[in-house]
């Protein structure tokens, strides 16, 4: 089927009361990933790229993945959204929307609120007038790996919250409520509290990032009380370095021609992994 507008997925979890999955993608391979996830358990996921994965390395890439998902989601049954994952820049924003992005994330989270509803609101002007959806921030996810998940003078001001959707017409909304992106130094306690503060503040959907290392019983719990987005990055991350490292272990010495059976063992191993995650989905 044609490629998903990724907010039509998370608007459909708002109303269901549920979260649609989300999973950052490098390559083919995590892509493919998450298509086949989603043709064995029937739950519709979004791909997202993360700009870094193509500046950081000075790659080319932004329209070749929306291409290539385009072309996943063209030829799968399950319903497949693209979405662009934090993106800090409004130039870089711009070309992923020029490359074929029908939804991005504009971060502007780490300046202060009014500068964040000026530059969100703008962004957002400039996207829907190209029928492309943007997620913001509010408050500061940060990294777990700096504790970022402990710092409450970080996590989201629902006071701010009704003002921040309403200035700036954003699609959805990422919270900081105790999540952090990458390896959490300990278990994350989830905010819950303040969610339902920040839920009972706006309709405009709620997003959970840094998903790997969250409990799964906050995790359903969340889904409940608001987030309709949930994204999970680092355990697939995880996942294929170590499949990767058990195949070249079980071809060691290495002859060349091993290389073919690379994609098909890291494919198998996150599919896997990620059609256990999309089961905690009720879309
Ligand atoms: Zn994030």
């Amino acid at each position: 089927m044609p490629l998903v507008n990724a907010i039509d997925l998370v608007r459909e979890a708002s109303a269901k009361n549920a979260a649609v999955l989300a999973f950052v993608c490098i390559d083919y391979n995590e892509a493919r990933a998450v298509v086949n996830a989603a043709e064995q358990t029937g739950k519709p996921v979004i791909i997202m790229l993360l700009p870094e994965y193509v500046t950081k390395y000075s790659l080319n890439g932004f329209g070749e993945f929306a291409a290539m998902v385009k072309f996943m989601a063209e030829h799968t049954d399950a319903r497949v959204g693209l979405h662009l994952d934090h993106s800090y820049d409004e130039a870089e924003a711009r070309w992923a929307i020029e490359c074929g992005f029908t939804s991005i994330m504009f971060d502007a989270s780490r300046d202060d609120l009014e500068t964040n509803i000026r530059r969100t609101r703008a962004m957002v002007e400039y996207a829907h007038a190209r029928g492309v959806a943007v997620e913001s921030e509010l408050g500061s996810v940060g990294l777990a790996s700096e504790r970022w998940g402990e710092k409450t003078d970080l996590f989201t001001k629902p006071d701010a919250v009704a003002l921040f959707c309403r200035e700036t017409g954003v699609d959805s909304l990422a919270v900081a409520i105790g999540n952090a992106h990458g390896d959490y130094l300990q278990t994350p306690r989830l905010d819950l509290e303040r969610l339902d503060e920040i839920n009972a503040a706006t309709e405009t959907p709620l997003v959970l990032h840094g998903g790997s290392g969250i409990p799964e019983d906050q995790l359903v719990e969340a889904f409940r009380r608001g987030i309709n987005k949930f994204n999970y990055g680092t355990d697939v991350k995880r996942c294929y370095i170590h499949a990767v490292r058990d195949y070249m272990a079980r071809h060691d010495p290495p002859r060349s021609l091993d290389v073919l059976g690379i994609p098909a063992a890291v494919q198998r191993a996150m599919t896997e992994l990620i059609a256990r995650k999309l089961s905690l989905s009720e879309l």
